[in-house]
Parts: C-alpha cells; structure tokens; sequence
C-alpha cells in the first residue's frame, strides 16, 4: 500500500479506477528542406494550426451548460493564443528563412517564447506559460498526425492521472463522467483546481510523480480533503474509506435541509455566515446557501480584462444590483485589491512590473497612489449605501498613516457628495482587512479607527510565512494553523472585541470546515466564505460548544509541536470530517 501526497483542491472521497494520461510532449524531428518543399512545409503547418482552432472550437461549442464561466474563458484564451503572430507567423518566417521542419520551428519559436516568459515578473504573466504550452503542444500533436490524448479510451467513472491537464482536457474528462483526477503539476490556483472546484469532483493536484507510481487501471483511492491517494490499498483502508463515502453522503443530505435553520451554537452564539462573491451574479449562489450577507465582494473582477476603469456609474449599477438582490441584507463592499497576481489585462492602470509584485504597490497603496482610480469608487460605494445595508472594506492596510489618509479621501468624498446632493449613509460602516501581519500585530492601534475587522488569511498566510500564493514550488509551506499564523489571528480578535467592534473573517480558511471549531474557539463570530462551503460551516456551527472550543482553542495556542497541533485539531473535528 503506497500513500501520495499533494495538494487537495477539490474535496470528496472517490474510490475507482485509474486512466492515466501520457502527454509526454512528442519527441520533434529535425531535418532541413528542399527549396521546393518549403510552401507545402508551411501550408502544413497552416493546417495544423487550423486544426487546432477547430479542437478548440469544438471544445468550446460543447460546454455543457452548467459548466463553470472560467471554462469558456481559458478556451478563448487558447484561441487568442494559438491566433498571436508569435505563434502563428513567426514559425512561417522561421520555415522560409532557415528552410527547417514546420516541427523544428514551432519547437524553436516556443523555446525563444518561453525564455521571454522566463524574464517577467508578474506571476499572473507567468502562469500563462503553461497556456502557450498548452496550444504548442495540441499544434505538434496535429504535426505528427498524432491521437489526443486518448480520451477515447476514458470510461465512466474513472480517475484521470496526468501530468498537468488543459482546461480543454477538463471539459472533455466532465463529458467523460470522469469522477476524480490528480495531476503531477499546478497549484491550487491553476485552472484545474479552479475548474475542478467548479465542477464539484475530488481533486489533487502537485503529487509529484503521480505518473510513474500509478498504473494504468488500477484501484486508487482519492482523498480530495486530505490531498492524497491511496495505491493498492489493503481490505480494511478500503472498507475504511467507503466507510467515510458513506458518512461524506449522508451529511450532504442533512446539509440540505440546514439551509433554513438559524446560525447558533449549542451554548445559544449566533454565528455570522456570509458569502464572498466575485461579480454580481454570484449572488444567486450566495442566497441558496442561505448567507445572512456578503462578507467580501472583490470588486476588483470589474476593472478586470478591459481597456478603462468602469465610470462611477458603471460601478454604482454594478453594486446597487447586489445591494437590491440580497434584500436588505448586509453587503460588504471592498475597495480595489488589484495588483500582485491581479493585474487589470492591459488597462490603462496597469501597474509597472516590480521584483515582488505582492509587495509592492496592491489594493489600497495602489488606491491612494492613484486617486482618479479611487475616488469615483469610493463615491459609487457610498452612493449605493443609501438603498441598502452597504459596508465598506479597505484591503491590505499596513500602516496607520494610509488608513489615517483612505478615512480622509472618504470624509472628503462624503462632503462633496452632500454638496452635490447626492444621497448616501453618513454612518456607512468602514472596516479594514486585517491581511497583512504589520496591521494584525497592532490591531489594535487600528480598531479604533474602524467599524470592523475582517482576517483576510490568504494574504495573511503568505505574508507571515512569506510563501508566494501563487507559487507553487512553496505550496508545502502553505498552513494555516501554523502557530504564528493563529497567534495572529488571536490578537485581531481580541483586538476587535475589546474595541468592541465586530470581527470576521474572509480568507479561505473561514470556508474551510477543518478549522471551523477552532476559530469558533478563538472567539470568532463571523464567517464569510465561497457560498458552496456555508452549509458545512453552519452545521458545525450548530453542533458546537463555544465554551469548550474557547478551552481546547487556548490549549492549541500555547502547543509547540506542529504536528500534535494538527492532531489536535483534527481531532476537535472527528465527528464531522
Ligand atoms: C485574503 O487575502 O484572505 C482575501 C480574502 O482576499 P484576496 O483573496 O482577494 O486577496
Ligand atoms: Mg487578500
């Protein structure tokens, strides 16, 4: 019995047999042209690009309807690139000039292509390697007249193991009925996880070498929560983890009938659960799950993939329609988080690339650098929090200087909205993300400035452990119950309450059942979360005791072995998880 580990991005328990994928990339031939075969040499590379756009396209016009958004987008954006000059002309010029196989040239062009990937900054450019390598290899393929990778021979109910997958494979392993997949490579926030997520089946992805360990049709199972999978497992894991299937099955039934049951402890604390949305038609999502508000609306998605900022009233209508959708429930709007691995796609605030974008100038830095960028968002929050319960969240304070500065371009902004006549709610609430650990560490110098908190844990977690989000050589680091990320958590809470100001939190982790109970423990009472995690939340929520949790979450913090740590925690869960 062998166990792999990697990064669980998709969580379910799935017990099958495995497909494994071989996309070794096609050994190229090499060899020099006659004069007069270099025309046919190039109208075949022609064809294969052709033939490509048609995979793509068909790929495309096959989506199944409830497939996420992102899907439709990552293909277009195979498209563009298979249809850039760089990779559609250069290799023509490459055939003409040098007389070399259409192979030889598309491999040369995409190697001088990778090294110029290789010398920018942005991560978020940078991920978009994978993509052009992606589209070359789906063009080689067409070259050597080669299969796809076999997704024929893909049966129900499989495991797909592979290297890494395209989002046009993702789709195609959906039509499949395909029911878990692990790959050797990518991160939680490449396109399989996020496909993955959106498609609701266990995941794991960076278990290096899942390929050469796994073997074609072979009883695997896959851990989606735990990141790992089983190979060979005996009679007992087996019936062990059927076991937990089985569990995992029922509780999603009795899930669905908590979406009307209130928030509240055994011991009588209501609980805040709320959801964090992307754009406004996420909303649907988050009243199904039965939020009681939107704890985190990353306004940021609407700057993003265009030319100009959205005008104040582009971003007005954009709120109120939230605001009117959620029907008097709470919306806590936040300011611009662009930047770092955020960056608008060639929009005329583009930030210059810098050597650590995720330390440089992002959300509220950039914000205040460029007041023509903030201001008109700031009058369009406070604009729409005249028809409705409307927040206002600042991302990524680290200094009480530029907190001091954002409360006084929205006092500045508030006077010139009431001499315009304009209305809004003089007391609109402004809270600040606690995300960086310079403002956990005072928070409580900055609470008093504020009307509440939000614990933004992803950030928080890769400032305090300096570990690249989006990197995932240092994904191993990513932990939130590292001691010091918890003590930090700690100190804002009790920052918040002897402020006496509410305070939630928005990263990841408080959409993560696993410390759900710890957090309770912590003294946390708001909980805002992707809408798919809130009803696993809610049902801890409402089996828990926050006066025992407050006991063993006090012992946790004083703990200094990591790993008696996490059995501790994982053991505060067992009847749940
Ligand atoms: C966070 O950092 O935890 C957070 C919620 O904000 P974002 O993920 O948008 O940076
Ligand atoms: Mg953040």
């Amino acid at each position: 019995m062998l166990a792999l580990y990697g990064t669980g991005v998709s969580s379910g328990i799935y017990i099958g047999n495995t497909y494994v994928l071989n996309r070794q990339r096609p050994e190229v031939p090499e060899y020099t042209l006659l004069k007069e075969h270099i025309e046919d040499e190039v109208k075949r590379f022609e064809e294969a690009i052709s033939e490509s756009r048609a995979q793509l396209r068909a790929i495309r016009d096959h989506i199944p309807a409830n497939a996420p958004t992102e899907t439709a987008s990552l293909i277009d954006t195979h498209l563009l690139i298979l249809d850039d000059n760089m990779l559609a002309k250069a290799p023509i010029a490459m055939i003409r000039e040098e007389k070399c196989n259409a192979e030889m040239a598309l491999k040369t062009q995409s190697e001088h292509l990778m090294a110029m990937f290789e010398q920018i900054d942005d991560p978020y450019i940078r991920s978009r390697k994978t993509d052009v390598n992606q589209v070359v290899e789906g063009i080689l393929r067409n070259l050597l007249g080669m299969q796809d990778i076999g997704h024929d021979e893909i049966k129900a109910g499989n495991i797909v193991v592979a290297d890494d997958l395209t989002p046009a494979d993702t789709v195609m392993l959906k039509h499949k009925r395909v029911r878990a997949f692990v790959t050797d490579l990518g991160g939680p926030i490449s396109h399989t996880a996020i496909l993955a997520r959106s498609l609701g089946i266990p995941a794991i992805v960076s278990v290096h070498n899942a390929t050469g360990f796994v073997r074609n049709n072979e009883e695997i199972i896959v851990d989606g929560k735990r990141g790992s999978i089983i190979i060979g497992a005996d009679e007992p894991t087996i019936s062990e983890y059927r076991k937990r299937q089985r569990r995992i099955a029922q509780l999603r039934k009795e899930l669905e009938s908590l979406r009307k049951s209130r928030s509240v402890t055994q011991d009588g604390q209501k609980i805040i659960l709320q959801a964090n949305i992307e754009l406004p038609p996420d909303v649907k999502a988050a009243i199904k799950s039965s939020a009681s508000g939107i704890g985190l609306y990353r306004t940021e998605f609407l700057f993003m993939n265009r030319d100009e900022p959205p005008s104040e009233e582009e971003q007005y209508r954009s709120y109120a329609k939230v605001v009117r959708t959620m029907e008097g429930k709470p919306v806590t709007i936040r300011t611009l988080d662009l930047g770092a691995d955020k960056q608008v796609d060639g929009g005329s605030h583009r930030t210059p690339v810098t050597v650590n974008p995720a330390l440089g100038l992002r959300a509220v830095r950039l914000c205040l650098h460029d007041p023509g960028l903030f201001k008109p968002q700031l009058r369009a929050i406070l604009r729409v929090s005249a028809i409705g319960r409307v927040r206002m969240m600042i991302p990524m304070i680290s200094s009480m200087d530029e907190l001091s500065r954002v409360l006084d371009l929205i006092a500045e902004v508030k006077t010139e909205l009431k001499r315009q006549g304009e209305h809004f709610n003089p007391k609109i609430p402004v809270g600040g993300m606690i995300e960086v650990p310079a403002a956990a560490i005072a928070a409580d110098l900055f609470a008093p400035l504020l009307d509440f908190l939000s614990i933004g844990t992803n950030d928080l977690i890769q400032y305090t452990l300096a570990i690249d989000r989006v990197d995932d050589a240092v994904n191993y680091l990513y932990d939130p119950l590292h001691p010091s990320v918890l003590r930090l958590i700690a100190m804002t809470i009790k920052a918040g309450q002897a402020e006496g100001i509410p305070v939630a939190m928005c990263g990841e982790m408080a959409g993560d059942p696993r410390y759900t109970r710890l957090l309770l423990g912590l003294g946390l009472t708001e909980f805002s979360m992707h809408p798919a995690t809130l009803l696993d939340v809610k049902k801890i929520v409402r089996d828990s005791d926050v006066s025992v949790l407050k006991r063993i979450a006090g012992k946790v913090l004083r703990m200094r072995d990591i790993h008696e740590l996490h059995a501790k925690v994982d053991q505060l869960n067992e009847p749940f998880i």
